[in-house]
Formats: C-alpha cells, structure tokens, sequence
C-alpha cells in the first residue's frame, strides 16, 4: 500500500446534506441551507486570513452522497476535513464529533482546537457547549485525514434558531471553525500589507512655474512682457 501523505494547504469544509436531501428542519430554516451558508463563510474566512486553499464538498443545493464527500477529500489529499451540520430534536447548543478511534494528534486535535476556538463565540452568544463526542458518523469515518463534524445548534429550538437566523453569529462561528482548522494545520497567516498611498490623480496636480520675484511692479511686467514675447503666457500673482 501507497504511504498517506497530505496535502496541509488544501482543506476540506464539507456542508451537510443539500439536493433532495434537506437534512433537518424547523422555525422556518432547512439545514441544508445553513451548512452551506456556514460552510462558504468558513471558507472565506480560511483564505482570508490563511495561506491555503479551502474547497467544499459541494457549492450549491445539490445532492452529494456521503461516499462522495469523502471520495472528493481523499482525492485532494486535504489536511483537514469537516463536516457542518445542524442539530434537531429539542436539545440546544453546539457540539462535536470524531471516530471514536480518532487520534489525539489528528481529529483528536482538529476536535480539540474546534473547542478551544468556539469558547469565546459561545460564551458570547450564550450558546451551550455539548461537548466534545464520538461516533462512527461515515463523512469523519472514511475520510483519510483528521476529520471533525459540527453541529452548531439545535434547528427546532426557538433560542438555537434565533441564533441560526444572525448573520453575526454564524459568521463568528465561521471565523472560529477557520482558526481551528488554521490552528491544527499550522497555517501560515497572510501578511495584510499596509495599503500604499495612492498615487494622486495625474490630473489633479498642476506645476507652477515661478520666473522671478519683484518688489516693483513695473519690473514683474517688464518680465511678463519678455516672456509673452517668448510665446509663454504669463500672470502676474500679487502677494502682499
Ligand atoms: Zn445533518
């Protein structure tokens, strides 16, 4: 058998469910719509901040097989892999998941940093944190590199669905479930460059040319006079 090597600068954000497949729903949100959404914010976050490349499983509503999710990561070789889910049946706040064999230094670790970076956006949302869990969920089971699955608040819990329709939450958990992954993988941090002064509008600069100082104003026009003759156009600018 080939030796496993992953490819650290691909990562893998994987929006659960999606097509045919709505996932769970309740207080008027499908979860197919919000992992998606969570998903992409994700992303941008990763490569926003991080050197690396992030690539979802899927990138609209469409129906992608578990099988599928994990043949997509295995191919890249990612370095990391998670799955965004959203919880049903009358619980609420957030929760992880990794096999239950899952290696302290791998998913262990992603599960770990996930936990460690959520804190804060949990405590400042009010948010429960369920714990970190373990189950043979397929997507983290067949998936080759460290794989963690979230799910980020109970869909048919009034408190959790508030929270599941604020912008500002779910891109806060976004930017945390990022600097987990960032965090675990090593990524290295894109330098943000102090913009340069822009360069100003060639146009709206003018050069004034000064052909000399007098105190008499007879002899500035005498000036002006020459350089008229001379075919410049001249003025005189009084300062007093
Ligand atoms: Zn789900």
């Amino acid at each position: 058998m080939k030796g496993w090597r992953s490819n650290m600068s691909i990562q893998v954000v994987d929006p659960g469910h999606g097509g045919y497949d709505p996932g769970c729903s309740g207080n008027g949100l499908e979860e197919k719509d919000l992992t998606l959404d969570i998903s992409r914010r994700v992303c941008q976050h990763l490569e926003a901040k991080y050197k690396t490349d992030a690539k979802m499983t899927r990138l609209s509503d469409k129906y992608i097989s578990l099988q599928g999710r994990c043949d997509f990561a295995n191919r890249l070789k990612a370095g990391s892999f998670l799955s965004v889910h959203i919880n049903a049946g009358g619980g609420t706040g957030f929760e992880s998941y990794v096999v239950p064999n899952a290696h302290p230094d791998s998913a262990g670790l992603l599960q770990k940093n996930v936990h460690k970076h959520m804190g804060p956006i949990l405590k400042k949302y009010d948010h429960r944190d369920r714990g970190k869990k373990k189950a043979n969920f397929h997507v983290i089971r067949v998936s080759r590199m460290k794989a963690c699955l979230v799910e980020i608040g109970f869909i048919d819990t009034d408190k959790d669905a508030k929270l599941l329709k604020s912008d500002a939450f779910l891109d806060d958990v976004a930017e945390a479930l990022a600097d987990a992954i960032a965090d675990t993988e090593g990524l290295e941090k894109k330098v943000t460059e102090p913009k340069p002064e822009p360069d100003p509008d060639p146009e709206d600069t003018f050069f004034r040319v000064v052909a000399g100082s007098f105190q008499k104003k007879d002899n500035a026009e005498q000036r002006v006079k020459e350089l008229e003759e001379k075919g410049f156009d001249a003025f005189i600018d009084a300062k007093h």
